[in-house]
């Protein structure tokens, strides 16, 4: 069932417009990128916009917005082109309607003319006979009003008096729908629990899965990879496949992302759990896309070995699909957490400065480059997110405006204030002021004065920061400066007293 090996690999990501592209999305989509990159193949997108109901025009350039800011260079689609464009489903309504025809005509497909309310009736009916899900099937077609039932005269009658119809599938009973997921291995659904699904809408538009279908055939499509929850429409989609005559692409369901406390991650689960859910949401929090992307790809794919971080272009030579597990996997915050901050320390200096300088324009504080650079230098190690060098290292940027209560309570002592005025003076002459040659300084001067390093060091990160942690304090005085320095440790002997 699967294509010749010698097809050139060709995946697509195709969401529906239906609101902000949420991390599951972005999940399917890293999982064809890397796919496709793996194989030398291309990625295309598809905007499968046929739900005018759900339709949202936000949704698009957001999908297209979060793929880029990710790092998923698309080959083909909107904004890119390439040979199978429109890459929208809404522009490709006449395609779908004459392969629809097509089916009606060679007897695979039929009108249906059924109100809603005839179906319905129809639901009532065989429920009080004691069926559980009637369904519209072989077992009900020739009740209901339909071109299978009709005679050909009710049929033009019905044309021309324009009523509304549907283009259904006619299923053949008694079969069975066999397929060899990549992920998960043999998958068998009998053609009983498949109903007439509606292929053409009244209004003329096209479901899902006849617009998924055609598309994946005409765009070439050699591998479908997307979530688990596609899984039961896959035996409509190979009952198309073998009624148009055409060969399907393989396919490949990705596990179920699930919350960390079981089941699935709806969103309502994840808002109740504050898991963001839109990629949005994650870069608004502040976390960086080479995190983000980490996460995901263990999100179902682990490359079997102890190596946890990679970057995209890593992630695209150790990926496989064979290491796709089709168990669901569990959402894990922390783990996030800790790929960001892992990710944020391997940037470089430059590129991790101009990633905080935004949070430092949101906080209001301007600064040098060179001076930012320096900051972030002193702060990585420390650092989960890039607001935490605003949020943790605000002394960085202006004055502490109060002291630590605790801090202070336990470290400021009565000699303090003193200390801190002559090291101030000490510190005004003192040749080169860099964390090497303060280090030395400070020893000296505690020696000089009699008193533990405990006793100046202390006081001099309280005078400095106002808090009780942060970097080295020699790295720290380094970066600020002399005068700053000198500013502060005064400031803090004359408040602190
Ligand atoms: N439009 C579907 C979605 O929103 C596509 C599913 C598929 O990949 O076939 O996810």
């Amino acid at each position: 069932m699967t294509l010749p090996v010698s097809s050139p690999v060709r995946v697509r990501f195709a969401p529906s417009p239906t609101g902000l592209l949420h991390i599951g999305g972005l999940r399917t989509a890293l999982y064809n990128y890397l796919f496709a990159q793996k194989k030398g193949g291309t990625f295309v997108l598809r905007i499968e916009d046929t739900d005018q109901g759900r339709y949202v025009a936000e949704a698009e350039p957001d999908i297209l917005d979060s793929l880029r800011w990710a790092g998923l260079k698309l080959d083909e689609g909107p904004g890119v082109g390439g040979p199978h464009a429109p890459y929208y489903q809404s522009q490709r309504k006449k395609r779908y309607q004459e392969l629809a025809q097509q089916l009606v005509d060679e007897g695979k497909a039929y009108l249906a003319f059924d109100t809603a309310d005839d179906i319905q009736a129809m639901r009532e009916r065989l429920q009080a006979a004691g069926n559980a899900s009637p369904t519209y099937n072989a077992a009900t077609r020739l009740q209901m009003n339909n071109s299978l039932a009709c005679s050909a005269a009710e049929v033009e009658e019905h044309l021309a008096a324009g009523t509304p119809f549907v283009i259904r599938l006619k299923v053949v009973p008694g079969e069975r729908v066999l397929f060899e997921d990549a992920i998960r291995g043999p998958v068998a659904f009998d053609t009983e629990g498949i109903d007439d699904q509606v292929l053409l809408k009244s209004d003329g538009l096209p479901t899902y899965h006849l617009a998924n279908v055609i598309d994946d055939h005409d765009m070439a499509i050699t591998h479908v990879i997307r979530g688990e929850e596609w899984l039961p429409s896959t035996p409509k989609h190979l009952l198309l496949y073998k009624a148009f005559g055409w060969r399907p692409p393989q396919m490949a369901h990705l596990p179920l992302i699930l919350s960390p406390n079981g089941g699935k991650l709806s969103k309502r689960n994840a808002d109740r759990m504050g898991i963001p859910v839109s990629v949005q949401q994650y870069r608004a929090e502040g976390y960086e896309p080479e995190a983000l992307i980490n996460f995901l790809a263990f999100l179902g794919w682990n490359p079997g070995t102890e190596q946890e971080l990679f970057s995209l272009d890593e992630l695209v030579d150790a990926f496989s699909i064979e290491r796709v597990g089709s168990a669901g996997v569990q959402f894990n915050l922390e783990k996030l957490a800790w790929f960001n901050a892992q990710h944020l320390r391997q940037l470089p200096l430059a590129e991790l400065a101009q990633r905080v300088r935004p949070e430092l324009e949101k906080a209001g504080y301007e600064v040098e480059d060179a001076y930012l650079q320096n900051v972030v230098q002193a702060m990585r190690e420390r650092i989960h997110r890039r607001s935490d060098v605003v949020n943790d290292g605000r002394y960085f940027f202006e004055d502490p405006v109060e002291y630590d209560e605790k801090g202070v309570a336990k470290r400021w002592k009565p000699d303090s204030a003193t200390l801190m005025r002559l090291l101030a003076e000490t510190l005004l002459s003192h040749p080169d002021f860099n964390a090497k040659s303060l280090d030395d300084a400070i020893h000296a001067f505690a020696e000089e004065n009699e008193v533990g390093l405990g006793r100046i060091m202390a006081p001099v990160r309280l005078a400095l920061t106002g808090v009780m942690s942060g970097p080295s304090v020699f790295e720290m005085m380094e970066v600020l400066g002399r005068e700053i320095c000198n500013r502060r440790l005064k400031r803090a002997a004359e408040r602190l007293g």
